[in-house]
């Protein structure tokens, strides 16, 4: 009965909140990385899109103003990462945050000695526990062009919201039970000590030296990596490419042929 009220309402949504066909085409030519999914796939990305917009509300902060274009680009990437899982992993929070440009964060962090220590910081985009995902949209922007940036600030924030569906954001997401969670520590564990001392030594990385930060913060920067330049963490680090086919359902790295047809 529930499944049946569920299902009832979903397709109502889906019928009454469509994306228009320009808009769609629009979004999805300002971000290049899509064009390794097939039609089919695509179709049922702009379902995840519409039902992730009727259930989270983007809104502005400090004065900006969040365009149509602007909230289906942010909602496209937020649902590439769960376009094969279960799109409850977005439950239990309700809003995406959107700033004119970076803002001012307010950061508590513990040091080695036990010591609490806060500073403000201005960070481009910050995923809360149970609370809102924000972000600063020339930096969302930026994300559209990999090649320039290197970065994909969407699919970060939303990679420790995943992260964080199992308590505080640690590497960790919830798996489903045919995978050990030793197996995944272990993958994730060898390649973050093995990342973390070449960022040490000095070494120019390919990769963000920002994923060296934590555990979390690998998870998040890998996510990045995985659907924005696969290739590059296969080459990189082939085991956690496995463990994220695994993980997300996809090997975005068999199509990326695709991206050069486009
Ligand atoms: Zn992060």
């Amino acid at each position: 009965m529930f499944a049946a009220i569920r299902r009832w309402r979903r397709n109502r949504i889906l019928a009454t909140s469509a994306i228009p066909d320009p808009l769609w085409r629009e979004a999805l030519e300002s971000l290049p990385f899509l064009a390794i999914y097939t039609e089919s796939e695509l179709a049922r990305l702009r379902e995840r899109v519409v039902l992730f917009l009727s259930d989270k509300s983007i809104v502005a902060a400090e004065g900006f103003k969040v365009t149509p274009l602007m909230r289906v680009m942010i909602a496209i990437q937020a649902c590439v990462l769960t376009l094969n899982l279960d799109p409850r992993f977005y439950d239990g929070w309700h809003n995406v945050i959107v700033y004119p440009d970076e803002f001012i964060a307010d950061l508590e962090y513990e040091d080695e000695i036990g010591v609490v220590h806060r500073r403000n910081e201005a960070i481009a985009g910050e995923a809360m526990p149970g609370g809102p995902v924000v972000l600063s949209w020339p930096d969302v922007e930026a994300s559209a062009d990999w090649t320039a940036s290197g970065m994909n600030l969407v699919i970060h924030e939303f990679a420790h919201k995943i992260d964080m569906r199992s308590g505080e954001a640690n590497g960790c997401p919830p798996l489903s039970a045919e995978m050990p969670p030793q197996k995944w520590q272990k993958t994730m564990t060898m390649a973050y000590e093995h990342f973390l001392a070449r960022v040490e030594a000095g070494e120019e990385t390919a990769i963000d030296p920002y994923a060296a930060d934590s555990p979390a913060e690998f998870f998040a920067v890998l996510s990045e990596v995985f659907f924005a330049d696969p290739t590059l963490l296969q080459a990189e680090y082939p085991r956690v490419y496995q463990l994220f086919t695994w993980f997300y359902r996809q090997d975005p790295a068999s199509r990326t042929e695709l991206l050069l047809e486009h």
